[in-house]
């Protein structure tokens, strides 16, 4: 599978990818530029929106516009005006930023923050619920709080962090949202990068986005099995979504993180969004309820 050049940019974090069915487009971030950006894949544009915080992460809500997890705040974002309205201020402090997020079944928004300086364990996942009854904390302790997905039956959830190099599986219940009996589901293999922002098909698979490692990969959760390989033309590859009117397009974004201009020469797409064409479909990304 050859990844089609979608938008060549020199994204510095670029992540979040996700795919509006209603819209039919594409919302990303760069997260260190403070961009929400909207590519529109019949005609190629790709708008940019600049924010005053850096953002994490955005995900679609059940009446328009974005939730969007915004250094230590979730917020209402009008991707239009830019305008963004503070849910809750979950983090307060400056050493801290939001990092991947996504909706669940339910319709909370799940957030995690990582260091801004490379500490571990200063990581939290929270959850936000949709009905203004606050947030908590879910999994304390976390290095680099990335990847989430919820399996096709909704009874299991997936999550990483990055640094452990492992995805892990949990029970999920679809009536409270707790989550409960973690295990180990992926093992990314040593020098293939560490599991960074991922998604699921309809058959429950696993299409991971590795950074460091120039890939993503797709994995049996089940079995840990790896299935397929993207090769990228850059290191850095941090997240991706499937899209298309059939969700059968893999979206991949990049980034340029702490590149040394040695590296930015040799990787002259790195930060670019690409596409691959895919054998099996995804599934539409959950709203937030509101
Ligand atoms: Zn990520």
């Amino acid at each position: 599978m050859q990844a089609e050049l979608l938008v060549k940019m020199r994204a510095v974090t670029g992540e979040g990818p996700v795919w509006d069915e209603r819209e039919q487009v594409l919302y990303w971030v760069d997260i260190p530029s403070k961009l929400i950006m909207r590519y529109h894949p019949h005609t190629g544009e790709n708008q940019v929106r600049p924010m005053d915080k850096m953002v994490g992460a955005v995900a679609l809500c059940r009446s328009g516009g974005l939730v969007a997890a915004m250094e230590g705040d979730i917020c209402r974002v009008d991707f239009e005006t830019g305008a963004a309205q503070t849910l809750y201020t979950v983090e307060d402090r400056a050493d801290n930023r939001f990092n991947d997020a996504k909706c669940d079944p339910r319709g909370d928004f799940w957030a995690g923050t990582m260091s801004r300086v490379g500490k571990r364990g200063q990581g939290t996942l929270y959850r936000a619920f949709a009905d203004g009854s606050g947030y908590e904390a879910i999994i304390p302790g976390v290095g680099v709080s990335n990847g989430m997905a919820w399996s096709p039956d909704e009874r299991t959830f997936y999550y990483t962090d990055t640094v452990t190099r492992e995805i892990w599986a949990y029970d999920y219940d679809g009536i409270t949202g707790k989550i409960d009996n973690r295990r180990v589901a992926v093992r990314v293999a040593a020098g293939e990068g560490g599991p960074d922002g991922f998604t699921i098909d309809a058959e429950g698979m696993l299409w991971v986005a590795q950074w460091g490692g120039w890939r993503v990969c797709r994995y049996n959760p089940a079995t840990g099995e790896k299935l397929v390989e993207i090769m990228l033309p850059a290191q850095c590859v941090s997240c991706c979504v499937f899209g298309g009117e059939n969700l059968d397009e893999l979206y991949i974004t990049t980034a340029t993180e702490n590149f040394t201009a040695e590296q930015l020469e040799q990787q002259p797409l790195a930060g670019s969004l690409f596409r691959v064409k895919t054998h099996v479909r995804g599934l539409p990304s959950y709203r937030f309820a509101q």
